[in-house]
């Protein structure tokens, strides 16, 4: 505490914040949607907040922390739902919030601070008919540096591919974290030093991202009496070369009734939906296609009444890590996973999951293009038991080719891609030779023979005492 005390001193002139309950507050994300991650992460809390309203100053907290040898784990909004954002070490949270300023709007790309929230963006970018390629379901409060360092696709995801797909993110300024704070530009391929690394490497301060045409998009909702016919329409429309949408989500009886209440009134108690994003000029043609299939419009924006379409959140906001909000906020006790259905069996897949599983795991899919093919990404519901149940639900997953990407780890390796990731590996070892940055995050830094494969789950040292 004493490093701390000093730390507040070199800091002068730089917002602080050190009231424990607001510390507290600031320290968490959505880590809570994970009932083991809520178990192992509740009691971590920073030592101060600190809010650095430009790059110098992101620099000079960097320096003193590196002096003082303070842990520093930033911040965007804090919605990331793996823990991402808890300072397992302590320490301070650099909260990037003051730095939103949206610098040039140019034809076909965007340039921000690193705190400015997405919605914000297209504010502005809306000004020249241009809209962000990409965003998650949080997009009215999630930051653009935080989706980069902490998120994966979203909404978009069906035209555009997965943040990480190269063109998805054009330029990158990072801050290191040495001795003498260095400013780094990364374009092309470095971007991959950075992006979805958590903020273990470098204090992302400018961020350059594509644009596309912006449109009014048009929500819709489709019903369907059983999950897979839902399947098999969004399967279609989003193999549909000339209709433009920007998501495609299909979810199970009986989530979208119990838990989206807002559209509850439009909904049966036994629908399966397909979520929709239309472009408008693509709502005919659609509407056709939707005709022949026989498939039941539930509800439209476009022609809804203002009085039916009052109080209902954007349908994106039924989408995503949305989904499985709306269904804790009603019954706390299920959680989720997150699954790949690889193409271009993913239809097969998802059918045989739901054949197993049945409504201990209600299906949820987001279609995505991944690698130039339509795929499907899921976010199924869990009704969750015990966290062995949980592991075994996983294993059966796994074993019909079917990979899970866990969702209940706090760690790079573990929840992504089951390896350590060399790139991030060696930025890390350049710009973060003290691994001061959120540390915990990245095993292969922490305990470099930790064998990822094995059924042994990674606590973060510091973490040992209170979970276990
Ligand atoms: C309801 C809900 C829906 C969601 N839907 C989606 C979705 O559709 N797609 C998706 O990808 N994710 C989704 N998420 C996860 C999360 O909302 C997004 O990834 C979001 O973009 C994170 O932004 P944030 O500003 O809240 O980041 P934070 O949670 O604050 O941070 C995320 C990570 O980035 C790091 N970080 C933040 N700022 C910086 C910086 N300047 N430099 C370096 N590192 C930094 C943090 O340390 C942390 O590790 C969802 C989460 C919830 C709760």
């Amino acid at each position: 505490m004493s490093d701390i005390a000093a730390l507040k001193a070199a800091l002068n002139g730089i917002r602080i914040e050190d009231n424990p309950a607001i510390v507290k507050q600031k320290s968490r994300d959505f880590f809570w949607y994970s009932p083991v991650l809520k178990r192992e992460l509740d009691h971590v809390s920073g030592d101060l907040v600190v809010s650095p309203a430009n790059e110098a100053e992101v620099i000079r907290v960097l320096k003193a922390c590196y002096a003082a040898g303070v842990p520093v784990t930033p911040r965007g909004s804090g919605t990331g739902n793996y823990g991402q954002a808890m300072p397992l070490s302590g320490g301070v949270v650099l909260s990037l919030a003051e730095m939103n300023a949206v610098k040039a709007v140019e034809r076909g790309r965007v340039v921000a601070e690193p705190g400015a929230v997405l919605a914000h963006i297209d504010r502005e970018t809306r000004k020249s008919g241009q809209e962000l390629r990409l965003h998650p379901s949080t997009y009215n409060t999630a930051s653009l540096a935080g989706f980069v360092a902490g998120g994966s696709g979203g909404i978009g995801s069906i035209n555009w591919g997965g943040l990480r797909d190269v063109g998805n993110v054009l330029r990158l300024k990072v801050v290191t974290m040495e001795e003498e704070p260095r400013v780094l530009e990364l374009t092309g391929w470095d971007l991959h030093k950075v992006m979805h690394a958590y903020g273990t490497n470098g204090i992302v301060t400018e961020v350059e991202v594509p644009l596309d045409a912006a449109y009014d998009w048009v929500d819709v909702i489709v019903g369907f009496d059983d999950y897979l016919g839902a399947v098999r329409f969004a399967n279609l429309i989003a193999n549909q070369d000339g209709l433009l949408f920007k998501e495609i989500a299909a979810v199970a009886a009986p989530v979208p009734h119990d838990y989206f209440l807002r559209h509850q009134k439009f909904l049966n108690k036994t629908d399966s939906v397909v979520l929709l994003m239309v472009a408008p000029h693509a709502m005919d043609p659609f509407l056709a296609l939707a005709r022949r299939e026989k498939a039941e419009i539930r509800f439209r924006s476009d022609t809804a009444t203002e009085a039916e379409k009052k109080g209902l959140p954007p349908v994106f906001e039924l989408t995503w890590n949305h989904t499985t909000l709306r269904g804790l906020r009603v019954d706390p006790t299920i959680t989720y996973l997150q699954v790949l259905y690889p193409f271009p069996t993913h239809v097969e897949s998802v059918a045989r999951m739901t054949g197993i599983f049945g409504d201990e795991v209600p299906g949820h899919l987001e279609f995505i293009r991944f690698d130039g093919n339509v795929a499907c990404t899921g976010l199924p519901i869990v009704r969750y038991t015990t966290d062995q149940r949980l592991d075994e639900i996983m294993t059966i997953h796994e074993d019909n080719g079917c990979p899970i990407f866990n969702p209940h780890r706090y760690t790079l390796e573990e929840g992504g891609m089951k390896r350590t990731d060399e790139v991030q590996l060696a930025f890390k070892r350049e710009a973060d030779p003290r691994g001061l940055l959120n540390p915990g995050k990245m095993v292969a830094w922490e305990n470099p023979d930790f064998d990822w494969k094995s059924e042994k789950v990674f606590l973060f040292p510091g973490l040992r005492t209170a979970a276990e």
